[in-house]
């Protein structure tokens, strides 16, 4: 029997839960296996100020002296490969088996592979971690027309980036709106004026059909599905992700869009948790079992499971927030705002902001802003308190979010 804890990814939910471990008082062993090479590092930055302003170091949580001092091993460069749960054993790619007494899945997400022809051709590039980043950046040097295929979080804010260094962007969205999976149809139209203003050429409802080869090898275009064919020199995959939950089913855990975990982040197994963007966890009241892909959510069910870990158990209840940063613009978002019936909007593009308050069944549900940080940290207070704000109350304040938290902090 051993009481190592032994976690399977090395991104910001399992570093997260080897540092919170630590700050908790685990004493014992903490083991983090991380299939990508080097220190762990985080990822916002490589869609954003990285492409310009590269510096690996900057990137990571802690230097080496951290995880020497706070006694937490890390192999990386190997995956965990199996898991041999009647032995609370796992394998890794090195053909080594290491015993666990709790073993926590944080292997994050995959970019999803689209089955278009020409994928495989040289300059189409992902970007999900520190290697696909620093080829994105030097392809972008030399390119100087993009087709992005995706017109989520990070093709957009790759787009305004490359933009903004004068190529030539094309950016191909399958959907009626951008990011329509994340956010209301305002902040859509919103970003869609933006990046079009900026002279992105934004195309909605334009699904890509193949990748043209250039006759050399390199994708010299994309062709949509009307049959249009767009030049480029350099193509961006970035069509969402796939969690990274094969270990999980293989070893016959409940995986459904991720590795299903209960409200204290435990599978069904006692031994294993999941967190981060590869887990599938419950989500308000209503019975419904989601999967984010934040910051946020790695660190705070990080922070949720440490604690159960060192024999405090908590419900894993946190708001959850994102934010995108595309070209001068930012976006932030408290709550989760699909599902809303009512949209209350202040400001637009002329102003250079906007907050949209999404509503449901009357109660406030979110609120994503752009470029008005005050009215989202007001939003992330309200939202966190146990009691939802009706539509009546937030309309009696003028819709003023600041005043509500005021009036809200002096009650308390
Ligand atoms: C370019 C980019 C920009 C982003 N920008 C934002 C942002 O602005 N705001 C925001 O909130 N979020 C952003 N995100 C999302 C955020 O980075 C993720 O939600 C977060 O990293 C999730 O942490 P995680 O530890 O669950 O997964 P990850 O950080 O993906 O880490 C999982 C790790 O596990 C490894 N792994 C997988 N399988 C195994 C295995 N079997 N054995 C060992 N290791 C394994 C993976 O290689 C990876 O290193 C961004 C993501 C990307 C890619």
């Amino acid at each position: 029997m051993t009481d190592r804890i032994l976690i399977a990814g090395s991104g910001q939910a399992g570093f997260q839960t080897a540092a919170s471990l630590r700050q908790d008082g685990f004493e014992s062993e903490i083991l983090i296996i991380g299939e990508e090479p080097g220190l762990p590092y985080q990822r916002p930055p490589l869609s954003k100020g990285y492409i310009k302003d590269p510096n690996p170091d900057r990137l990571l949580f802690r230097n080496a002296d951290f995880f020497e001092k706070n006694r937490i091993g890390l192999e990386d460069g190997r995956t965990v490969t199996g898991i041999d749960r009647a032995d609370r054993t796992v394998t890794l790619s090195n053909g080594r088996t290491i015993a666990y007494g709790h073993l926590v899945l944080a292997t994050g997400t995959r970019n999803r592979r689209l089955p278009l022809p020409g994928i495989d051709l040289d300059n189409v590039v992902g970007l999900r971690t520190l290697a696909d980043a620093e080829n994105l950046r030097e392809r972008l040097a030399g390119a100087s027309r993009l087709v992005v295929v995706g017109g989520g979080f990070i093709g957009l804010e790759v787009a305004a980036t490359a933009r903004a260094a004068g190529l030539h962007v094309t950016v191909l969205e399958a959907t009626a709106r951008l990011m329509s999976r994340v956010v209301s149809p305002p902040v859509s139209e919103y970003f869609y004026a933006v990046h079009t203003a900026s002279g992105v050429d934004v195309r909605l409802n334009s699904l890509a059909r193949a990748i043209l080869d250039d006759g050399a090898g390199k994708a010299g275009g994309v062709e949509t599905a009307e049959g249009e064919r767009i030049p480029a020199d350099l193509v961006l995959i970035s069509a969402g992700v796939i969690p990274n939950a094969e270990i999980a089913e293989a070893a016959g855990l409940y995986v459904h869009d991720g590795v299903r975990v209960d409200d204290l982040l435990a599978t069904e197994d006692p031994a294993i948790s999941a967190i981060g963007d590869c887990a599938s966890f419950p989500f308000g009241q209503e019975g419904l079992q989601i999967r984010l892909e934040s910051v946020q959510n790695a660190i705070d069910q990080a922070k949720c499971l440490s604690r159960r870990l060192v024999g405090h158990p908590e419900r894993y209840d946190k708001l959850p927030w994102f934010w995108s940063d595309q070209g001068p613009h930012k976006l932030q978002i408290a709550g989760l705002t699909a599902g809303a019936d009512h949209h209350e909007i202040r400001g637009g593009v002329d102003d250079g902001k906007l907050s949209v308050q999404c509503f449901r069944l009357g109660e406030l549900i979110g609120v994503e802003t752009v470029n008005v940080p005050g009215d989202h940290m007001a939003a992330r207070r309200l939202l966190s308190q146990p009691t939802p704000l009706t539509l009546e109350a937030v309309q009696a304040s003028g819709f003023d979010l600041a005043a509500l938290m005021k009036a809200g902090a002096s009650r308390g």
